[in-house]
């Protein structure tokens, strides 16, 4: 019987984009709820196995379109997962659905969003490409705020294996791909791309963990190495004084990445400083808390990752290679960068390396990009330009 009632058809509004649907049925038919990956994660343990939370999902309920963005996406259920499955994915996709949905972002993403659109706007971005250069150096955005000495003779040491090298300054925009804005992502990412490639650009070296990924995943034509790799093949080595025990942080966005996990070790030791492994750590690495965009809608989240993180430093000084982490973790436990270790160990493991904070940050970025513009006077210099989506 008809009941005379009118609107839209509620089957059509359960439809979910095919990439989507694909990952829920592969979840709910591939998850034996065996809960290996719910010991690991907080937001597991507050929503469910990932087999329930899929087959649970309904895109016209509002807790369902929004709980996945208190996921950071760190992979560690998939590191965790005996059936070999991604939940990351899964939840990337309900992401996605969000967005696809209602392309307006969360108010609470704002600041994140206005982090990224700096780093692509015409004033802090910029792209100095020697006459024949093949492989620059991809700075990222928090590694030249927090540390632009430390970001600039990490420059200069790789230039000197690579005397061609170029500067990229600009945002990888992994902030919009995580918030699930995948056509905006994809728009400008794949204009950085195609300029790059266009100006005969073959290789990237990135300073971040998150520009890596996506350069890892949607660089099409362009290959990929953590500047860690490189530096570890170049960096010299000195011994130092007393018994120097630390701990490595592996950021998640290389979890899967052993070369540079194994780079980063022999810069450390070559230094002369031991390594005490954190329980969490290479593929099976913790969340700093940063991930996702968590922190901006569940605060409680986020915080648990770094407190685990604090409880298995055991007050040991942790190095890690994400200027993110670094700065997440070091309002927690102890924690540096690896360039600050590899410039001047002794004032790093002191606790005193020099390390700025936001409003100075943006001045460090136009300084140092001032900087790059003039070592480079005699070359071929140019800003891309902005993107509007
Ligand atoms: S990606 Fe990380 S935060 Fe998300 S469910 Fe997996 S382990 Fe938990
Ligand atoms: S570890 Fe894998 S199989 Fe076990 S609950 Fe998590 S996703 Fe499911």
């Amino acid at each position: 019987m008809n009941s005379g009632k009118t609107g839209a058809d509620p089957f059509a509004a359960r439809e979910v984009g095919a990439a989507l649907s694909e990952k829920i049925r592969e979840i709910s038919e591939g998850c034996a709820r065996c809960g290996a990956c719910r010991k690991e994660c907080a937001f597991l343990r507050k929503y469910g196995t990932p087999g329930e939370i899929a087959d649970a999902y309904d895109p016209v309920d509002d807790l369902s379109l929004s709980m996945v963005f208190e996921c950071s996406l760190c992979r560690l259920c998939a590191a965790v997962c005996p059936a070999k499955l991604n939940p990351a994915e899964m939840f990337l996709e309900m992401r996605r659905e969000r967005m696809r949905r209602d392309p307006r972002p969360f108010p609470e993403h704002r600041g994140l969003l206005a982090y990224e659109k700096t780093g692509n706007s015409k004033l802090f971005a910029c792209y100095a490409l020697p006459t024949g250069c093949d492989t620059v150096f991809f700075t990222g955005c928090a590694l030249p705020g927090t540390r632009p000495e430390q970001t600039f003779q990490l420059y200069r040491k790789m230039q000197r294996a690579i005397p061609g090298l170029g500067v990229v300054m600009e945002c990888c925009n992994k902030i919009s791909h995580d918030l699930g804005r995948q056509v905006h992502f994809q728009a400008v990412f794949e204009k950085m791309r195609t300029c790059l490639v266009s100006r005969g650009v073959k290789k990237i070296i990135a300073a971040c963990p998150n520009c890596y990924r996506m350069f890892d995943e949607y660089g099409r034509g362009l290959s990929v190495i953590t500047a860690y790799e490189v530096l570890a093949e170049h960096a010299g080595s000195e011994t130092l004084p007393g018994n120097q025990i630390i701990a490595v942080h592996d950021p998640c966005g290389l979890r899967f990445k052993e070369q540079a996990q194994a780079a980063v070790r022999r810069l450390v030791t070559r230094q002369g400083a031991q390594i005490e492994e954190l329980r969490h750590s290479g593929r099976r690495t913790s969340c700093c808390g940063e991930g996702g965009g968590v922190r901006c809608l569940s605060p409680e989240l986020a915080g648990h990752w770094g407190k685990e993180i604090r409880e298995e430093a055991k007050g040991r000084r942790i190095l890690t290679y994400c200027a993110g982490c670094a700065n997440s973790l070091n309002g927690l436990t102890p924690t540096s960068h690896i360039v600050d270790f590899v410039c001047d160990p002794e004032a790093t493991l002191a606790g005193r390396a020099k390390v700025s904070k936001p409003p100075v940050t943006y001045l460090n970025r136009l300084i140092l990009k001032w900087r790059f513009r003039k070592a480079m006077d005699a070359h071929v210099i140019r800003n891309r330009g902005r993107v509007t989506v």
